[in-house]
């Protein structure tokens, strides 16, 4: 992704910043629409993965819509010209105050995650004399086989009611008013590589589905979730994740009823490869069994290393030297601000800059001013 040019621009920019390539995100949202959109799938992008202003007006353009997990996600969504009924507001925790926003912007729809919710939900549409539609989150018990934090669809998850739960929905549902049960929601982690635990979800959503024909209710529409991942280890032999393959497991295996709408939501898979962290390189402490080269960027900028143990790939921009090992840190006074451990890379020195790959994703919108860090920029890759 990065050529001699990108490292003469990026020395007149001060470090640490987030650059994103506009180019990458772009063809990245073609194969998105060549292989899910044109199937007739709605595709909502999660913007809490990313939610920069320009990344937005890309999605946009490509005709995705919108997954919003709080009610400033609806707000931003909203005032990036996104329209409500390309909104599905989804999360554990909404507040009384976030349903009011949800509900007063006409959302397509919210996805709940529990019965208590849902009872909630219909208090305050029916307070506001609107009808809520709702799609009921439920927990498929895939196994994702990806990281336990990042897991979801499990039995013992926070997430999503389980599907035994149903029967005490269906009971309570003709006195909840302000409630149009209108879908089923799935999301069963992320950073998901294989296809088989998708699979394994269309399946699930295939009984289930049978399960609510068996109670004479119709659903309008499936929401599949997302999570499907990215590659890490080689950001530039595989930069675009394969949405064929993703698309064509929901077309081979999942039983769609007449002019049922099937709805994904994908985060990580559309910007995660479009970003990079660059940083500049403080100082070289040779240690007795690797090098340390201590970055002007750390946890505060990208947390995934230290709260997911995920290995980002790293580019030394500046350096063609032979390589020595070398454990690559952030300057925060943790021991977990740690982006990589015994890895071979170029000679590094004083002032060498380093991206570090794959950080569309996760990365700007979990950053902190843990230490009073001030934020990293963000420069798109028009702009040098
Ligand atoms: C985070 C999230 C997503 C997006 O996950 P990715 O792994 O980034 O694709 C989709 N749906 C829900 C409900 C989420 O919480």
């Amino acid at each position: 992704m990065f050529d001699s040019h990108h490292a003469e621009r990026f020395r007149s920019i001060k470090t640490p910043f987030f650059y994103y390539s506009l180019n990458l995100l772009e063809r990245t949202l073609e194969e998105v629409s060549k292989h899910g959109i044109s199937k007739g799938y709605h595709v909502h992008y999660a913007i809490k993965a990313n939610n920069n202003d320009r990344i937005l007006e890309r999605v946009k353009a490509a005709g995705l819509g919108i997954d919003c997990v709080s009610g400033k996600e609806i707000e931003k969504a909203l005032s990036a010209g996104f329209t409500p009924e390309q909104i599905a507001f989804a999360g554990v925790g909404k507040t009384d105050e976030e349903i009011q926003y949800g509900l007063d912007s006409d959302i397509f729809s919210f996805n709940c995650e529990s019965i208590q919710e849902i009872e909630v939900l219909n208090e305050i549409a029916e307070n506001a004399g609107k009808v809520a539609n709702v799609s009921v989150r439920l927990n498929p018990n895939v196994e994702a086989k990806t990281h336990k934090y990042i897991t979801t669809g499990l039995n013992e998850n926070k997430f999503g009611v389980n599907p035994e739960k149903l029967t005490i929905l269906f009971e309570k549902l003709p006195a909840l008013n302000a409630i149009n049960l209108t879908g089923i929601h799935f999301h069963i982690g992320s950073q998901i590589t294989e296809l088989q635990p998708f699979i394994d979800l269309a399946k699930k959503v295939n009984a289930i589905q049978d399960f609510f024909e068996d109670h004479d209710i119709q659903l309008n529409h499936v929401n599949v979730g997302g999570g499907y991942g990215i590659n890490y280890e080689q950001p530039d032999g595989e930069p675009i994740p394969d949405f064929e393959a993703f698309f064509n497991v929901f077309d081979k295996h999942l039983k769609i009823r007449d002019g049922q709408q099937v709805h994904f939501e994908l985060g990580r898979s559309i910007v995660g490869q479009c970003g990079s962290l660059i940083s500049k390189v403080l100082f070289i402490k040779e240690g007795i069994t690797t090098n340390f080269a201590v970055l002007d960027a750390g946890m505060t900028e990208l947390i995934r290393p230290a709260l997911y143990q995920a290995a980002h790939s790293v580019d030394v921009l500046t350096s063609s030297m032979p390589e020595k090992k070398y454990d690559v840190v952030g300057p925060i006074c943790e021991s977990s601000d740690t982006f990589r451990t015994g890895i071979d890379l170029p000679e590094i020195k004083r002032g060498d800059l380093v991206a570090i790959r794959s950080a569309g994703a996760y990365g700007q919108v979990m950053s902190s001013d843990f230490n009073l860090r001030e934020r990293a920029k963000t420069v798109y890759s028009d702009e040098i």
